[in-house]
C-alpha cells in the first residue's frame, strides 16, 4: 500500500545493531527502505546486516559512539554519503544504571542523560539540513514507561526518558513548517539485553511485569516493526508530537 511504502527511503536508526533498534530496522526494511544502523558493537552489527539483507534491501553499518556530539555529525553524514539522502531518523540509543538516587555519581547521571536524551538532540540537529533538503522527514524517539511512571532505582533514566517526549514535541512543533515529523514511541517491557540483566538484578521482576500486562507476556523487537514503518511513513504525515506507548496494556491498566 502507498502510504506505507518506504522505497527510496533511507533511515538511520542509533543502536539498530540490536534489540528493539534491530527489531524496528527491520520493518523499515522489509516496507522497502535502505537502513542504516549506527552504533558500537560490529559484531551484533555484522549479524544485524545480515537479517536486514535477507529482508531483500540495502542495509549498512555506521559507527557511532552518541556520548560525543562529533560521532554524530560525522555518522549522519556517513549515511547520507552511502545512500545519498536521508529520511527517517530514529533516536533508540540507550542505557541505564540500577542504583538508588542517593548512590548514583555524576558520571553515572551523565551517563544515562547523554546516552539517551542528548544524543537525541545531537542526531536530529545533524539530519535536520539533509530531512529540509529531501522535502520532508521523519524523527522517532524512543521513549520508555518511565517517560510516564517513575522508578526509585532508575532516576537518570525516568528524567532522560520523560526529556526525550518533551524533546520530540518541542522538535514537532519546530519543523512542522519543514513537513518534518516528530513521534515518540514508548515500549512497555521488551525482552533484550537491556532488560535481561534487570530481571537478573531485580528480583522479582518479570513475574510483576507479567502480572501488570493484559496482554500476559513480555513484548518483543518484533512487536516495533509496525510502528517503525508507520511513523516512517505517508501514513502518519499529519501525526506529530505525539507519545504513542507499545506496551500490551501496560499503562492503561490500573
Ligand atoms: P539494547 O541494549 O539491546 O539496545 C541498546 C542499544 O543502544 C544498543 O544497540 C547499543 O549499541 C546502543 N547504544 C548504547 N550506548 C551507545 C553509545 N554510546 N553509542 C552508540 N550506541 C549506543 O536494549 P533495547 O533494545 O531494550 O533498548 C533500545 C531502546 O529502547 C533504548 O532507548 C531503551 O531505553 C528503550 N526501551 C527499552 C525497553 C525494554 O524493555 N527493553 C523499555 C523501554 C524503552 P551497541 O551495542 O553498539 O553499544
Amino acid at each position: 500500500m502507498a502510504i506505507f511504502n518506504l522505497q527510496e527511503r533511507v533511515a538511520f536508526i542509533t543502536g539498530g545493531n540490536g534489540g528493539i533498534g534491530l527489531g524496528m530496522a527491520k520493518g523499515l526494511a522489509a516496507a522497502g527502505a535502505s537502513v542504516v544502523v549506527a552504533g558500537r558493537n560490529k559484531t551484533k552489527a555484522q549479524s544485524a546486516l545480515s537479517e536486514l539483507r535477507s529482508l531483500g534491501g540495502e542495509a549498512e553499518f555506521v559507527e557511532l559512539d552518541v556520548l560525543q556530539e562529533s560521532s554524530c555529525h560525522q555518522a549522519v553524514q556517513r549515511a547520507v554519503e552511502l545512500f545519498g539522502r536521508l529520511d527517517i531518523l530514529v533516536n533508540n540509543a540507550g542505557t541505564t544504571v540500577r542504583k538508588q538516587p542517593q548512590d548514583l555519581t555524576a558520571k553515572d547521571w551523565h551517563l544515562v542523560l547523554d546516552t539517551n536524551l542528548t544524543s537525541a538532540f545531537y542526531c536530529s540537529q545533524a539530519a535536520y539540513p539533509h530531512m529540509v533538503r529531501a522535502g520532508g522527514g521523519k524523527i522517532i524517539n524512543i521513549g520508555s514507561m518511565m517517560s510516564v511512571f517513575a522508578s526509585s532505582y532508575a532516576t537518570p533514566y525516568a528524567a532522560s526518558k520523560g526529556g526525550i517526549v518533551q524533546l520530540a514535541k518541542s522538535l514537532a512543533v519546530a519543523w512542522a513548517k519543514d513537513n518534518i515529523q516528530v513521534n515518540a514511541i514508548l515500549p512497555g517491557w521488551i525482552d533484550t539485553e537491556l532488560t535481561r540483566n534487570a530481571r537478573e538484578q531485580v528480583q522479582g521482576l518479570h513475574e510483576r511485569v507479567l502480572a501488570r500486562t493484559p496482554a500476559q507476556r513480555w513484548g518483543n523487537p518484533d512487536d516495533f516493526a509496525g510502528i517503525a514503518v508507520f511513523l516512517a511513513a505517508p501514513a502518519s504525515n499529519f501525526i506529530t508530537g505525539a507519545a504513542i506507548a507499545v506496551d500490551g496494556g501496560y499503562s492503561v491498566q490500573t
